[in-house]
């Protein structure tokens, strides 16, 4: 039996996740489940998996949870906050943890797991996108295992050769082929563009994931996010990666080799196939997921991406090139922009602007320290909540 922390379990990533683990009950045991204010479904989750700990975001929230466990799950233990969260992510009877939890909130108890040395299965990019190199470190010094969630990230993983620490192209791989549905925007003209709302933008054609990553994805944020997310997790550069637009999100992405031989992964969009893929590895076992028929997909369409229309990409390329910080200050930038739209605050279009305000206005250091990593966080996110301010008046 392997023991697993789910962080984030009531998100969608932690819903699909608990539905991949009902079918594998006799190989996996639910240590710790966390949250961040959903008290009434932590309790439910609680109630059906009896884990030894559940954690909230803060402690008024853990309180009520506690209240309602003492006659539903007594003998689970509740714990609050950034502590609660990194003392689950560290427990000797956790084998994997999975990090689900979104956003900079995620940061320090994903790399409390790789640094006690567990199996991380990475769903949370922007923990990666923030501390990059700091994170793979993590993995490598303590022998700690790092599986990636995110759909294309997982594919790329699939098709690429087992052992790639000498290097992509050592293993005679010629580039990285990243699919992007396009979003729900994808065919969206600039001019209407700024009149989008967040219900539009949070309705997604091919998944059905949080406010956050939706968001995301109609600015094409996320494929940025993601570029960065797949340099580090495959030891990569930036222009080794190509994004492709493929609406019907049916291959989850390609790698290309040195022979002209491509490999693609492909599959129904349904996020329980990664999490299958990484909770099994390296085995297979049943997901849950509808067999792919493809007389039903019939066609497979690509596009280039645009850049003019979906500015957020090009800021995110142009963060990597920046290097140091520059990619946390992309995505503190970005968190609090498109929390500023789903509040109403700001246009759909000015998430780019808030965005590329801060890579202009704040100077990157070299992330070498956490300490420095969350302080160029904290001030981006200070100086994009006063442009905010001047884009709302
Ligand atoms: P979600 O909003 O549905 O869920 C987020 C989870 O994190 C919830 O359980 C919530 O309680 C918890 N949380 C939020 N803020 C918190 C905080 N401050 N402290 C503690 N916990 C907090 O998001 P999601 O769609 O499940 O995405 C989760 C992560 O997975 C994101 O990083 C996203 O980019 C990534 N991801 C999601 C999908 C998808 O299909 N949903 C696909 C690829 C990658
Ligand atoms: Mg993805």
């Amino acid at each position: 039996m392997k023991g697993i922390t789910i962080l984030g379990s009531t998100g969608s990533i932690g819903l699909s996740t608990l539905d991949v683990l009902t079918r594998h009950q006799d190989k996996f045991r639910v240590v710790a489940l966390t949250a961040n204010s959903n008290v009434e479904l932590l309790v439910k989750q609680c109630k059906q998996w009896q884990p030894e700990y559940a954690v909230m975001a803060n402690t008024e929230h853990a309180e009520m949870l506690s209240k309602h466990l003492r006659k539903n799950a007594p003998d689970t233990t509740v714990l609050a906050g950034e502590e609660g969260l990194e003392k689950v992510s560290q427990l000797e009877e956790v084998d994997y943890v999975m990090a689900a939890i979104v956003g900079a909130a995620g940061l320090l108890p994903t790399l409390a797991a790789a640094r006690a040395g567990k199996r991380v299965l990475l769903a949370n990019k922007e923990a990666l996108v923030m501390s990059g190199q700091l994170f793979i470190d993590a993995i490598r010094e303590n022998n700690a295992e790092l599986l990636p969630i995110d759909s294309e990230h997982n594919a790329i993983f699939q098709c690429l050769p087992h052992d790639v620490s000498a290097g992509l192209a050592s293993s005679g791989v010629t580039q990285i082929l990243l699919t992007a549905s396009g979003g729900p925007f994808r065919t969206i003209s600039l001019e209407e563009l700024e009149h989008m709302t967040p219900d539009q933008a949070c309705a997604h054609p091919n998944w059905s994931m949080g406010r956050k990553i939706s968001v995301d994805s109609a600015t094409m944020m996320n494929k940025g996010l993601e570029v960065i997310e797949a340099c580090w997790l495959f030891n990569t550069s930036a222009d080794q990666i190509q994004v492709v637009i493929h609406p019907q999100s049916v291959i989850h992405s390609l790698v290309q080799y040195a022979d002209g031989s491509v490999l693609a992964q492909l599959g129904n969009p349904d996020m329980r196939t990664p999490i299958a893929h990484a909770l099994a590895w390296p085995d297979r076992f049943d997901a849950g997921v509808e067999p792919l028929d493809l007389f039903k997909v019939a066609h497979l369409d690509f596009e280039s991406p645009d850049y003019n229309r979906f500015p957020c990409l090009r800021l995110a390329k142009h963060a990597v090139s920046l290097g140091g910080t520059s990619t946390a200050i992309l995505n503190a930038a970005n968190e609090v922009a498109v929390e500023s739209f789903l509040n109403n605050e700001i246009r759909f279009t000015d998430i780019a602007r808030v965005v590329e305000h801060a890579l202009e206005n704040i100077d990157g250091h070299d992330p070498s320290t956490l300490d420095i990593i969350l302080k160029d966080d904290a001030d981006t996110r200070d100086i994009s909540r006063q442009y905010i301010r001047r884009l709302a008046a």
